[in-house]
């Protein structure tokens, strides 16, 4: 009898201390033990080896947007399987699970909000939605987004995060690209200012259109932003490809991209990049240190002459 009751308790142990590992992250690039406030409190960059983990729209906007000043406009249009689109499962069962998932109708979400007091519209990729896929409901929420910028005038920050067009809208996914880009161009025709930050990924048919025809193209550190992968591009050059091809430092060294940004520094640099494009005064970020604000001078000029020619798209 007390050999039983010794084993019983025994067994009891595991299950008392099962949300211990919950306080604790494993960063898939320094392999350290993060403990997730120390994450949170980094904007999810790892505190050891600066990794940028990545983010759900959701959690995008609270990382940039000032606390409550998110107003959501998407969420009204709801994708359709218009080509009855079977794979290994149907595509009405695919979208069923990443909705449940991620809470949101399709991988967009947009709204207005302010950036240190700067009042502007953003629309926010979710790679946690079916890869950041871009179909029909993407477009539609870009579009809508650009469009009522341009009707408000306020200027579109994008934060793209997607593996490319949705095959299962084969395509209706690509006409996006199109339509986006339309869309963007009325924001340029009344001067207002459109700045996309690409996260990891950004690749495919949204780093062929939208992503990156903006005024400003920010990054961040790390990311892989391309159309092809490296294995395809790799095979049918046969050619070795240089190390950190298609990484963010590596398109800013190439003229791709206009600047690296480290997502603790984003909403500063944003803001700066955002005041003296729409000419507001005062255009002093808060937390800029010395070296973005060289960037950002850097960038200035850059920035007046998109807006002597009317912008680049
Ligand atoms: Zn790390």
């Amino acid at each position: 009898m007390a050999l039983d009751k010794f084993f019983r308790r025994r067994r009891a142990q595991p299950t008392e201390g099962s949300d211990i590992p919950d306080l604790w992250s494993k960063c898939p690039a320094c392999k350290e033990n993060i403990y997730n406030k120390d994450l949170e409190a980094e904007l999810y960059v790892c505190p050891k080896c600066a990794f940028h983990h990545r983010l759900s729209a959701r959690r995008r906007v609270e990382v940039l947007l000032d606390q409550g000043t998110f107003m959501q406009q998407s969420g009204h249009v709801r994708p359709v399987d218009v080509l009855n689109f079977v794979d290994t499962e149907t595509y009405p069962a695919r979208l069923l699970r990443a909705q449940r998932k991620t809470g949101q109708p399709d991988a967009i979400l947009t709204g207005t909000g302010e950036l240190l007091g700067l009042k502007l519209t953003v629309a926010v990729m979710d790679f946690e939605f079916s890869g950041g896929s871009m179909g029909s409901v993407v477009g539609e929420e870009i579009s809508r987004a650009a469009e009522g910028a341009a009707q408000a005038g306020l200027p579109l920050l994008l934060v793209a995060a997607s593996g490319g067009a949705r095959m299962q809208e084969s395509a209706l996914s690509l006409m996006q690209m199109a339509k986006t880009t339309v869309a963007l161009e009325r924001l340029s025709k009344a001067g207002l200012p459109y700045i996309s930050l690409l996260t990891d990924p950004t690749t495919g048919g949204v780093t062929a259109s939208f992503a990156t025809i903006a005024d400003v193209i920010v990054a961040e550190p790390g990311a892989l932003i391309g159309f092809a992968g490296p294995r395809v591009i790799q095979q049918t050059i046969r050619q070795s490809l240089p190390e950190g091809f298609q990484r963010s430092e590596f398109l800013l060294e190439h003229g791709m991209v206009d600047l690296v940004t480290d997502r603790r520094e984003q909403r500063a640099v944003l803001h700066s990049v955002l005041s003296i494009l729409t000419r507001q005064p005062g255009a002093k970020p808060e937390q800029a240190d010395p070296v973005q604000a060289d960037l950002v001078q850097a960038d200035t000029s850059h920035a007046s002459e998109l807006q002597a020619s009317g912008g680049e798209q």
